[in-house]
C-alpha cells in the first residue's frame, strides 16, 4: 500500500495548515528532550518568529545508557501541548510504548516512531490503528526495504498519514554519528506515495554539519527537515553536542530561506 505502483499521486499530510509533501520543504524544529515548561516555550518563541508551526521535542527517549535522563514521559506530552496551544503550534513526540499511543493521541498533532522502534510491529500496529499522523524513523540498520515494509504496518491498518524519516545509518564511518543515507530520500520518493522528513541532527551528530546538510536534504527533494535546538545546548540533558542554540537556529533558518529560493 505504500508503493507508488498502487497509488501514483503524492500523498499529502495536512497537520494544523502544514502541508507535508506539497514540494515545498517544512521544518520540524525542537529541543531533543522536553526538560521544562520554560525550555520548551522559549524554542517555541524562536519557531514561531521565524514562521515556523510543527515543534518537536521528546518526551519518553530512548536512550542507550539507561543511566540517562529517561525524558519527563506523559509530563512532557502536557508541557508540549500546553506550549503548542499558547501559540498555536503542532507538537511531534516520541511514543514507545503501543499501550501509551491511545493516550499520545490526545496531546500531539504527529506521533514518532524511533529509529530503535522501527521493527516494533506491535507499536507499528498501534500507530495504524488511530486517526493521527505519523513521523516514522529508518531503524538504525535497517534498509530501505525494510523501512517500507515497517510502514505498510501502518498503511495496512488503516493509517496512510505517515512521513518517512532518514535519520542516517550505521556504518564504519566515525566522522560522523551515523551515515546520512541521503539517496535514500529520492529512492523513497520513487517507490512509495508518502513525504519523506531528513532529520540532520541524528544522521550527523554534529552541530557545523546541520546546514549543509539540510541544504542536501531539500536540494534532492525532502518534503521536510528535523533538527533539533536547545536554548543552551551545553546544559541540554540529551543531545548537548548537537543542538542548535537560539541564535544559530535563527542563523541556519535565515541562510536556508535565502537559498531555498536557488532550488
Ligand atoms: C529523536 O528524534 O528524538 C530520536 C531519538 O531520534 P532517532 O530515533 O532517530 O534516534
Ligand atoms: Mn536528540
Amino acid at each position: 500500500l505504500v508503493s507508488r505502483k498502487k497509488k501514483p499521486e503524492d500523498t499529502i499530510v495536512n497537520v494544523k495548515g502544514e502541508n507535508i509533501g506539497d514540494g515545498r520543504p517544512h521544518f520540524v524544529m525542537g529541543p531533543c528532550a522536553v526538560e521544562s515548561y520554560e525550555q520548551v516555550k522559549e524554542v517555541a518563541l524562536a519557531l514561531k518568529e521565524q514562521g515556523l508551526k510543527l515543534m518537536r521535542g521528546g518526551a519518553f527517549k530512548p536512550r542507550t545508557s539507561p543511566y540517562d535522563f529517561q525524558g519527563l514521559g506523559i509530563e512532557g506530552l502536557k508541557i508540549l501541548k500546553q506550549v503548542a496551544d499558547e501559540l498555536d503550534l503542532a507538537v511531534i513526540s516520541e511514543i514507545t510504548h503501543p499501550n501509551d499511543i491511545e493516550a499520545a493521541v490526545e496531546y500531539l498533532d504527529i506521533i514518532q516512531i524511533g529509529a530503535r522502534n522501527m521493527q516494533n510491529f506491535d507499536l507499528l500496529k498501534a500507530a495504524g490503528s488511530v486517526n493521527k499522523p505519523v513521523l516514522l524513523k529508518r531503524g538504525l540498520s535497517a534498509t530501505i526495504e525494510e523501512f517500507m515494509f515497517a510502514a505498510e504496518y501502518i498503511i495496512s491498518r488503516g493509517n496512510s498519514r505517515i512521513i518517512l524519516c532518514e535519520r542516517g545509518i550505521r556504518t564504519y564511518e566515525k566522522a560522523t554519528r551515523n551515515t546520512l543515507d541521503i539517496s535514500a530520500v529520492p529512492i523513497l520518493k520513487q517507490e512509495t506515495h508518502l513525504p519523506v522528513a531528513v532529520d540532520v541532527t541524528h544522521s550527523t551528530g554534529r552541530r557545523d554539519l546541520l546546514l549543509p546538510a539540510a541544504k542536501a536534504a531539500i536540494a534532492i527533494g525532502a518534503d521536510a527537515v528535523m533538527a533539533e535546538v536547545h536554548p543552551d545546548p551545553a546544559t541540554a540533558l540529551s543531545d548537548a553536542a548537537q543542538q542548535m542554540d537560539i541564535p544559530q537556529f535563527h542563523e541556519f533558518m535565515n541562510t536556508l530561506k535565502s537559498q531555498a529560493a536557488i532550488y
